[in-house]
Parts: structure tokens; C-alpha cells; sequence
């Protein structure tokens, strides 16, 4: 399987290779081709867009001699030569890698600098890449900028920082700076299709529509999901599945959608529409989805809110009481109906649009606004679905019951997240595994928590470490992410703090993919071992592909 690996394989090693920053690459390869190279570069843009791997494809083009070994700088590394493969490999001994968001010591970035007044050990150029270099401290600064001032002519700079503003003016000031541009999203798209087809992944393009999108300009991000995505769904990417995995369709949208749709509120439900089309959900599983729900909302109103999983209950029971019987029927039916005509409407967005609004028209319940109003199920006379409705009032403790729970206003404060109940044996934070499985994470919030291993929890800090092949997960993007998600379950002035160390393998993560390769040495085990699978070998000259077996579920 090829999970977790997705980002490292398809990391560019030509210039060719880099997608979306073709305004850089040309002006390095005009420098490279022309010989007049600046001896200090500076990359600047978002996490994830490519500045280190640009430095290091530079750091080739510097350093490579060609396949015949006689070659000079040039823009098309050759990548076979022994610079090209020990750059790639990491080893190349001209070339000096920091990342200063764990190497601030000024006395580190001395005895580094030191070593610049050495000629290249086998290389053309000394390169420097000093990734997150805005993390120096001003001591250390001041150590780089004696270089930088008068830099030997073997010397090469290369800066990668998602914060120029806090670079020294004395230090920009001497830097040849581009700007890396953010990522769009349907490049991103399209990057991952590239990928998927080459692998033999088997996808769905909204899914990758959608990874495109949640990975908010980094292509770096968007491989860790597509790679998350591949595990998730067992070896192919679904639309549905990446939906899920997202948290894009959140149940909350279609909540929405039905309150809307309750208080005939169409401006609102015009507006929550325009939010889900921005969110690159498709329509038609959006409808699935409703349809879904509204199956949910009938056998709350007629059987009770037991029927349906406990941390949905509450909320299902509320939306349910804000609609007769009869018109949970009538939009049962007019999703199911307008999920199938969806492809004659002139575009999903409109087709949808229509079918909500129908949805609105066609009420029978007269109890728009009427948030407080106890609807039992009685009370509305229904002459479509009559006698489905007076079935469901046989039952005069039934009605009671829903009609209590409606006598809430909809909207009060609910006393504690709807599965913090739920999950009270696994609420002690320091089982983190149990914690973390407990809790519906998803997206990059979610990708943290699975990866991170926990350290403690005290004074509203909860303190985590990630393994350093993680480590752009330590960023404070996605631990503000992760605190929104567990705010309402720790403290309120919860505080999370990511560092890179020594990991001891316990992450969700390593435990899951250690179990995951257990299943398929099992599968592989067990078939090999199969008397049927071993005589069919043996009377027809078969063999078994082991690499093809798979775990079942
Ligand atoms: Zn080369």
C-alpha cells in the first residue's frame, strides 16, 4: 500500500516538476543558464508551496556536472550525476540544511557559518538552505549578516521563511527575494489526479475537487489528505468518504438546510446553499445525505428519539418537532425525487436550489416561527399521509414525550457537547488514543491528533510531540484547529503546544498502521496457508500474487 508516503514520493526533483510557481522558476533558470547568479536567494510564501524543495532542485542546478561529469551549472539538472543523487538522498556533503525553528543558538549558527570559509568539498558552490529563517534570533542574525556582507565566491544562501516581515531590513536587503505563490485550487485538483492515475488509485474527481480545496494553497497538504484519504477509503478516494473525512458535510449543514426549510426561510436557505457550493460538496450527495437525515427525523417523530444513535438524539429530536409528520414524508420524497431529475436541471446548484425551495412551498404545517410551540403529531391535519399520521398517535406517551422535548426552544445552550456524554469513560485526556478515537476529528485537526503523540495535560496546556517526519504538522495553524475542536471538552482557556522530538511509535497513527500491517501479514498468512488455495496452486500451476492480497474490512 502506498499510504503515508505521497508527499515524499512525488516531491519535485526538476524545476519541471514544480507546479504553480512558474515565475520563479523561469527567473532561476535565466540566472542559471546566463551564470549570473545572486549569491543569496530568498523564498518566501506559505507553508507547504515548495520553497525548500525549489532550494534544493537550486542546490542541484549549482552542483550539477551533467551525465558525462563535465557539465557546468545548469537549469536542467541532470539528476544521475553524483551531486543530483546525493543532493536528493540528503548526503551531499556541500550542502548545509537548517531548519531555524529548532536551531535558533547563535553559537550553532557560528560554528555553521564558520565552515563557509572552506572551499566546497566536492561541490561547484557551498548552499546554505536556512529554512524558517525569520526564527533566528537577532544575535544569530547578526552572525549570518557578517557572511552575507562579504560572502565567499563558493557560497550560495538559499532562505525559505513564511515571515519575511520579520527578517532584519539588513538581511533582506541582500537577499534576491521571490514570492511563492498560494496553491489554487483546482491545480491542486488537478495535481492529484496526475498523481492518482499514475499510481493506479482508483478516485472520484470531487473528491480531489475537494482535497484541492482543503488544502488551502499547500501542495504539501494536500498530498498528507490525499494520502489520509487513500487509508481512509481502503485503497480508492470517494467523494463521499473525503467528505466525511473533512468534516466538509457536516451533519450541521443539514440541520441548517431544515430549520431553514421549517421557518420558510428562503433567503437564509438560498445563503447556506451558496456556503455548501463553495465547500466544492457535490449536490447530489448533499440530497443523499438529507434524505438520509429526514429518514432519521421520521422514526424520531414516530417511534422516538431511542431509534437513532444517542449523540445525534437531542439534536434530530429538536429539528423534529419543528415539522408535522406529514412533511417529513413530503420532503423525504422531495429530495429522493429531486436527487434523480438533478442532472436534467440546468446546473446542480440551481437543480438543488429548486428542490429546497420546493421543499418550502409544498408545508403543510402552519408552524413556521413557532420555535416554542410543542407540535405533537396530531395536531396537524394531514390529508396526504393522514393515516400514517394518526398511526403515529396511537401512541399517547409517545406524543407526550415528543412533545416535551419540542417544548425546548430551539437553540437554548446545550449543558455539554452532544457526545461529550457519550464519550465520558474516554474523557481523561491522557489516554490519548481513547480520546482522540472518541472524538469525531477530522480534517487537518484531526490528521494532528491521529499523528501526535500526547505529553501531558496541566494549567490548560495540553502538550504534544510529533515525530520529526510529521513535523509540519507542528504548526500553530493546525493546533488552533485542533483547539476549536476541544475547547468545549477541556478547558476553556485551553492552550496546545506542538513540538518535534522523539516519538515513541503510540500516535493513533503508528498504532493503526501497525495493526493495518499485522491484517495484511495475517491475510497473507492465511491465504498461503489455505489447503484450497495451496491445491489450487498445486493442480494448476498457480502462483500467488502476495503483494495483491488485501485485508477484508
Ligand atoms: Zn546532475
Amino acid at each position: 500500500m502506498s499510504h503515508q508516503v505521497l508527499a515524499r514520493k512525488w516531491r519535485p526533483r526538476k524545476f519541471e516538476d514544480v507546479i504553480g510557481q512558474e515565475h520563479v522558476i523561469k527567473a532561476l533558470a535565466n540566472a542559471l543558464d546566463t551564470g549570473r547568479i545572486h549569491h543569496a536567494y530568498l523564498f518566501t510564501g506559505t507553508r507547504g508551496v515548495g520553497k525548500t524543495t525549489l532550494a534544493r532542485i537550486l542546490a542541484k542546478a549549482l552542483n550539477c556536472v551533467g551525465t558525462d561529469g563535465n557539465g557546468g551549472m545548469t537549469s536542467k539538472p541532470c539528476g544521475v550525476c553524483s551531486a543530483c543523487t546525493e543532493i536528493d538522498s540528503g548526503r551531499f556533503v556541500d550542502l548545509l540544511e537548517v531548519d531555524a525553528a529548532t536551531n535558533t543558538k547563535v553559537d550553532e549558527m557560528r560554528e555553521l557559518l564558520e565552515t563557509a570559509q572552506y572551499a566546497p568539498v566536492s561541490g561547484r558552490y557551498k548552499v546554505y538552505i536556512i529554512d524558517e529563517v525569520h526564527m533566528l534570533s537577532k544575535s544569530a542574525f547578526n552572525a549570518m549578516l557578517k557572511t552575507l556582507e562579504e560572502p565567499p565566491g563558493h557560497v550560495e544562501f538559499i532562505l525559505a521563511t513564511t515571515d519575511p516581515q520579520k527578517l532584519p531590513i539588513t538581511v533582506l536587503s541582500r537577499c534576491l527575494q521571490f514570492n511563492l505563490r498560494n496553491l489554487a485550487p483546482n491545480l491542486l485538483a488537478e495535481h492529484l489526479t496526475k498523481i492518482l492515475k499514475s499510481e493506479n488509485v482508483p478516485f472520484e474527481a470531487r473528491a480531489l475537487d475537494m482535497i484541492g480545496r482543503a488544502g488551502e494553497g499547500s501542495a504539501r497538504d494536500s498530498l498528507s489528505l490525499l494520502d489520509q484519504a487513500i487509508a481512509y477509503g481502503a485503497g480508492a478516494v470517494k467523494e463521499a468518504e473525503v467528505a466525511t473525512m473533512l468534516g466538509a458535510l457536516d451533519q450541521t449543514y443539514l440541520y441548517s438546510l431544515l430549520l431553514h426549510i421549517a421557518n420558510r426561510d428562503a433567503k437564509s436557505l438560498v445563503a447556506e446553499i451558496e456556503t455548501i457550493a463553495t465547500r466544492a460538496i457535490s449536490f447530489d450527495l448533499t440530497l443523499k445525505e438529507l434524505a438520509s437525515v429526514v429518514a432519521k427525523l421520521a422514526l424520531v417523530q414516530t417511534v422516538g428519539a431511542e431509534a437513532v444513535d444517542g449523540a445525534e438524539a437531542k439534536k434530530l429530536t429538536e429539528i423534529a418537532s419543528r415539522f408535522a409528520v406529514d412533511d417529513i414524508q413530503l420532503i423525504y420524497q422531495i429530495a429522493l425525487l429531486g436527487r434523480r431529475d438533478l442532472h436534467l436541471a440546468p446546473d446542480e446548484q440551481s437543480g438543488f436550489t429548486m428542490t429546497m425551495l420546493r421543499a418550502i412551498a409544498f408545508l403543510h404545517g402552519g408552524n413556521a416561527g413557532a420555535t416554542t410551540t410543542p407540535i405533537s403529531a396530531t395536531a396537524t391535519p394531514a390529508p396526504a399521509t393522514g393515516g400514517y399520521s394518526s398511526a403515529a398517535s396511537t401512541n399517547p406517551t409517545e406524543d407526550k414525550r415528543i412533545a416535551a422535548e419540542a417544548s425546548l426552544p430551539y437553540g437554548a445552550p446545550s449543558p455539554s457537547p452532544p457526545w461529550a456524554s457519550g464519550a465520558s469513560s474516554t474523557s481523561d485526556v491522557a489516554n490519548w488514543s481513547a480520546f482522540v478515537s472518541a472524538r469525531r476529528l477530522t480534517g487537518m485537526a484531526g490528521m494532528l491528533a491521529k499523528q501526535a503523540e500526547f505529553l501531558g495535560y496541566s494549567g490548560g496546556v495540553l502538550s504534544l510531540v510529533v515525530s520529526e517526519a510529521q513535523k509540519h504538522l507542528a504548526d500553530k495553524k493546525y493546533a488552533e484547529k485542533l483547539r476549536a475542536d476541544l475547547v468545549g471538552v477541556l478547558d476553556e482557556g485551553l492552550r496546545i503546544n506542538v513540538t518535534v522530538g522523539a516519538a515513541s511509535g503510540v500516535s493513533v497513527a503508528a498504532v493503526e498502521e501497525r495493526a493495518q500491517r499485522e491484517r495484511e501479514q495475517a491475510a497473507v498468512q492465511s491465504i498461503s496457508s489455505d489447503p484450497f488455495i495451496k491445491n489450487l496452486a498445486d493442480d494448476f500451476g498457480a502462483t500467488i500474487d502476495l503483494a495483491a492480497i488485501r485485508p477484508v474490512g
